[in-house]
């Protein structure tokens, strides 16, 4: 069925073929359903009118009707402006433009019936309005009693002279046509039970609002869908798989229990400890286990994944752990080696730059079953690597990898799907992992183990410099070693690069004495190799290094991290940096260097890093900065492409729309029943025009 809201958008009266080019690139928007689906981002409120004379300055934007009196342009230069008096008889009003002034003297006449609107600003006993809406009044202007929608535009179409007014004439064109072919998506109980609005109703609102109660009416309604069916679709991913995706059974404890008993290297936190045991119970439940593990940094993830590995192998299957860089396959290699060599597990490194001698070797190790655990990046996903039986399959940090490269882990194995433990190392706020990983069930390591001296924090400015580097010249003296960390500021890499070689020859004048290291993303794998090891067998004190370290690298030694620009980094990111030192016995410290222009949200985030060093509360502040868009990692995923709803503010909703979304699947989970049909039916729409649903087969 190709429906009227498939209809491409040059069809509309009103947009001709340069139009329709300009919404499919510029607003992504293709068909008529998109239109409708374009919402505004906030309104103007037009409900009344004012008198000039009831004005003052507490206002925001006010909406006038009167004529203009006389008209002048002053000044010259930058203070060239046109100045019109406006008067509605209960007093005069000062409409002032400092562009476009021609343009708009000719069009304004003195005389003539106005509808003005802006923000009043008081001079003297004067109220003045800087670059007025002006509208002949017409009777669709002269009563108000509206909102104006305001539509998210961009640059381009602004100097193609299209505004929200034009994109709000089209929607009233659009919706004429459309108001009666709009579908009911959500079934009635629903409705019912949230004292919904209808979907015709809240879409007519969410563009025409007739008043502040049923915009909000309108906005609660489509939030409430657009979550419902993401939720719908999670639950439904993991009933189906839960359903049909028996999981190998491994309950054979004995490598563990040896493990435990001779060569633990240090007792697990309880929270560890409970993690485990949930990990376990997934492993002999035979149903295959999707399960993420989220702790902070340091938190000690590693080791717990190594006791699943384990109790894997001890039932005779293999295991995989996929890294997002080369850098952090190694160091998980390299740690992972230590404990699989005391169990006599076979260990092996795939990357991409694994020699083509090794590589055969280590396929042919996999497909016979030798080789017990294989460590790498992407690599791993490459078509030759297959295992003769692949059975728990874990991926560490998440957010670097799409759920495309996760399902292609899964299909690594023949017969049956392995178990996949997903880790990550940025916590995750509650509301955003339902979201992003809804599909999964989480095990969360919220403590660290004993005796870690909370790491200290200081934002000091690019003026303190020398405090700094005295302060630097102390610890390593007292041996203990250094990070220094530059951010990727530029387009270019090669611009990038001479930041960070700048930073890294200051720093070498600075220490002259010094052995410094300096590590970045351009470097061949093995020079990256033995930079790193030569830092971390405490050969060099100081690491130059962009954020290639961000991730996973662990020199206990290693006590102090400064990052410069510090500004410039997200919050999570800083946090994930900052999780590089804290690692040993040492006091540590985290020095965010930043010069003294900050924004307002700059601020908050260095103050965040200087308040806390919980992983979750930063998490939580991160989000409601930025926004889920923005977060690390969850752009490439698109469950979060929202239209309307905001995970950051919209969490009661979200979770209503997870209740209600359960509730129906426990009820009913083929969607069988007739009064869901409406569902259904709506995720068949859903399917075929955006991507996401297409991954429900
Ligand atoms: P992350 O969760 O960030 O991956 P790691 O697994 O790298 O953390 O662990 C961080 C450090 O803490 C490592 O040096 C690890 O050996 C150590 N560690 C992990 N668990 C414990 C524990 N229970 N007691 C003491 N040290 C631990
Ligand atoms: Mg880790």
């Amino acid at each position: 069925m190709s429906s009227f809201f498939e209809t491409p958008i040059v069809y509309l009266k009103g947009v001709g073929p340069q139009r329709a080019a300009l919404f499919n690139k510029d607003l992504n928007i293709f068909t008529f359903g998109d239109l409708i689906q374009h919402y505004p981002f906030r309104y103007e409120d037009r409900t009344k009118f004012y008198s000039i004379a009831e004005l003052n300055e507490e206002l925001p934007f006010v909406q006038l009707k009167g004529k203009i009196i006389s008209k002048e342009i002053i000044g010259d230069g930058f203070k060239k402006r046109l100045v019109a008096q406006f008067s509605d008889g209960t007093g005069i009003l000062e409409l002032v433009w400092f562009q476009g002034i021609n343009w708009v003297n000719e069009k304004v006449k003195p005389g003539i019936p106005y509808v003005t609107f802006g923000k009043p600003t008081r001079f003297g006993n004067k109220f003045s309005i800087a670059h007025a809406e002006l509208e002949p009044q017409s009777d669709k202007n002269d009563k108000g009693g509206f909102l104006q929608p305001v539509y998210p535009l961009t640059e381009k179409l602004r100097t193609r002279h299209i505004d929200s007014k034009t994109i709000s004439k089209l929607q009233q064109e659009l919706l004429q046509l459309a108001k009666d072919k709009i579908r009911e998506t959500l079934p009635s109980k629903i409705i019912s039970q949230h004292q919904f609005i209808s979907k015709t109703e809240a879409i007519l609102n969410i563009h025409f609002p007739k008043g502040n109660e049923i915009l909000n009416s309108a906005k609660q309604r489509l939030k409430f869908e657009e979550l419902f069916f993401i939720q719908l679709r999670m639950l439904k991913l993991k009933l189906v798989r839960q359903e049909k995706f028996r999981g190998q059974i491994f309950n054979d404890a004995s490598l563990l229990t040896e493990f435990y008993n001779n060569h633990l290297p240090f007792p697990l936190t309880d929270a560890q400890k409970r993690v485990v045991k949930e990990i376990y119970a997934d492993l002999k439940k035979g149903q295959q286990m999707n399960r993420l593990l989220q702790g902070d940094v340091g938190s000690g993830k590693t080791i717990v994944a190594f006791i699943c590995i384990l109790i894997a192998v001890g039932s005779q299957a293999q295991c995989t752990l996929m890294a997002p860089t080369e850098i952090l396959a190694q160091q998980h290699y390299k740690n992972l080696k230590q404990h699989a060599d005391k169990m006599q597990i076979p260990i092996a490194l795939l990357t991409g730059s694994t020699k083509k001698k090794q590589r055969t070797e280590i396929h042919e190790a996999l497909q016979n079953g030798e080789l017990k655990l294989l460590i790498g990046t992407h690599a791993l996903l490459e078509e030759e690597v297959q295992f003769k039986n692949l059975g728990l399959a874990i991926i560490d940090e998440q957010h670097r990898f799409g759920v495309a490269q996760r399902s292609k882990l899964w299909k690594k194995n023949s017969q049956i799907y392995p178990h996949v433990l997903v880790m990550t190392a940025t916590p995750i706020p509650r509301t955003l992992a339902m979201t992003l990983y809804g599909d999964l069930d989480i095990s969360t390591i919220d403590q660290l183990p004993v005796g870690r001296k909370p790491i200290k924090t200081i934002h000091n400015y690019d003026a303190h410099r020398l405090k700094v580097n005295q302060f630097l010249r102390d610890q390593i003296a007292t041996g203990r070693q250094i990070y220094i960390v530059y951010p990727l500021i530029e387009e270019s890499e090669k611009l990038d690069l001479k930041h960070l070689m700048d930073g890294y020859e200051s720093i070498c004048r600075a220490f002259p004495d010094v052995a410094i290291s300096i590590l970045h993303g351009k470097m061949k794998p093995e020079a990256k190799d033995f930079e790193m090891a030569r830092f971390a067998k405490g050969e060099t004190k100081i690491m130059v290094a962009t954020t290639v370290i961000e991730v996973g690298v662990d020199v206990p030694n290693a006590s102090v991290m400064v990052i410069e620009n510090a500004e410039r980094f997200g919050l999570s990111q800083l946090h994930q940096l900052r999780g590089r030192v804290g690692r040993g016995a040492e006091q540590s410290y985290c020095i965010l260097m930043s010069n003294y222009k900050l924004s307002a949200e700059s601020k908050v985030r260095l103050e965040t890093m200087v308040k806390t060093n919980n992983g979750f509360e930063i998490a939580e502040t991160d989000l409601k900065l930025r926004g889920p868009g923005d977060l690390m990692g969850t752009q490439q995923s698109g469950v979060l492409d929202l239209l309307i709803a905001d995970i950051a503010k919209d969490g009661e909703l979200l979770k209503q729309a997870r209740e209600t979304a359960v509730e129906i699947l426990n009820e009913d989970p083929d969607l069988l029943k007739p009064e869901n049909q409406v569902i259904k039916t709506q995720i068949e729409s859903m399917r075929k025009t955006t991507v996401n649903w297409s991954r429900i087969s």
